[in-house]
């Protein structure tokens, strides 16, 4: 249920009506918007029946969520959210935030060397895991803390957020520590207890798409996060799995727009993983932001034929500066900015 006030609703008002429903068992969500106020209500909505809301001073309008995601849902808030990253970097607005950097954090100087490369070519924020999620025990599994230092030591060294992967509920703690965004990968998109302990902190949360998670499953993964406190949640297309195996998955285009049209968050596209080819990486994330996405997240490695993970997706940090050259022209196209 979201309770929609009229522009001149007092502090007093709305306050008047977070105690009552509070008191009625409901839980309410303020979302302070540039021409309006809404509540969001959580819970038993049936106690509403006999204490109708439309009564109430300073309520324009009471609407049914027909959604079962309720707080990320485009009725709850209508104007785009923006998720800023230290304050500095804006995602879900005009700009088209570039995240890049090498699957797995393999080595300091190696990380650095990438770090450099895409910095000069407009990346802001830096991508790398150190936790790394392989399907086979037998893959290189990250450096773990040792790769989070180096993250945090090249990221500040260049001034560059950092984006690493988080893949267990006791780790949130240390991760938080050295990175700025949380990425949780496509295989825990419902780890529920994961998605709990992130939602405690206050820290941004880019929320891949799981390998087969439906749209719904996967805005009811972001729904956890809110659901606890955090706003900041970015989301990801990163491909699915399909009956096609020329490539690795196969990206929905569609989710997009589609996801733009549900839900107020920011949307970001994985190409890598969502080709599992390098050569199509480009085209992919020119078609990603004609399609309205809010920013690309990149695996770019200096030497792909080395790499520890994911060589064959990864751009050599001359393509990944010629992609940001193209989708210059792609971006002013629709409306965008890239730097
Ligand atoms: C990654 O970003 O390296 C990764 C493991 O991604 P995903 O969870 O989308 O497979
Ligand atoms: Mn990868």
């Amino acid at each position: 249920m979201i309770v929609v006030l009229n522009p001149q609703a007092t502090e007093e008002q709305i306050q008047h009506i977070v105690e009552k429903v509070s008191k009625l068992g409901l839980r309410a969500n303020i979302s302070r918007g540039t021409e309006r106020t809404v509540i969001g209500l959580i819970g038993p909505e049936d106690v509403l029946r006999v204490t109708p809301l439309e009564v109430f001073p300073g309520v324009e309008q009471v609407i049914p969520v027909l959604a079962p995601y309720k707080l990320v849902s485009r009725e709850f808030k209508k104007e785009n959210s923006i998720v800023k990253i230290n304050n500095k970097i804006k995602i879900g607005g005009p700009k088209i935030i570039m995240m890049a950097g090498p699957c797995a954090v393999e080595s300091r100087d190696g990380l650095y060397n990438i770090a450099v490369e895409v910095k000069k070519a407009g990346a802001t924020i830096l991508r790398g895991g150190a936790f790394k999620p392989r399907t086979s025990p037998y893959e290189f599994q990250g450096l773990g803390e040792e790769g989070l230092k180096y993250l945090k030591e090249v990221g500040e060294k260049l001034d560059l957020a950092v984006a690493t992967e988080v893949v267990d509920p006791r780790h949130v703690e240390l991760v938080s520590k050295y990175a700025d965004i949380f990425q949780i990968g496509a295989r825990n998109m419902q780890n529920f207890s994961l998605l709990n302990e992130v939602g405690q902190t206050k820290k941004p949360v880019l929320l891949k798409r799981g390998i087969s998670a439906t749209i719904k499953e996967w805005l009811m993964s972001a729904e956890y996060i809110l659901s606890k406190g955090n706003f900041d949640v970015i989301l990801c297309e990163r491909g699915i799995r399909t009956f096609e195996t020329a490539t690795r998955n196969t990206l929905d285009i569609n989710a997009i727009p589609l996801v733009k049209q549900l839900s107020h968050l920011p949307v970001v596209v994985d190409p890598s993983h969502g080709t599992g080819r390098w050569g199509l990486v480009s085209g992919v994330s020119k078609a990603a932001v004609a399609a309205g996405c809010d920013g690309l997240i990149i695996e770019v490695h200096d030497n792909p034929e080395e790499a520890l993970s994911d060589g064959t997706q990864s751009l050599i940090p001359e393509n990944f500066a010629n992609l940001m050259n193209d989708l210059e022209k792609v971006a002013q196209a629709v409306g965008r900015t890239m730097r």
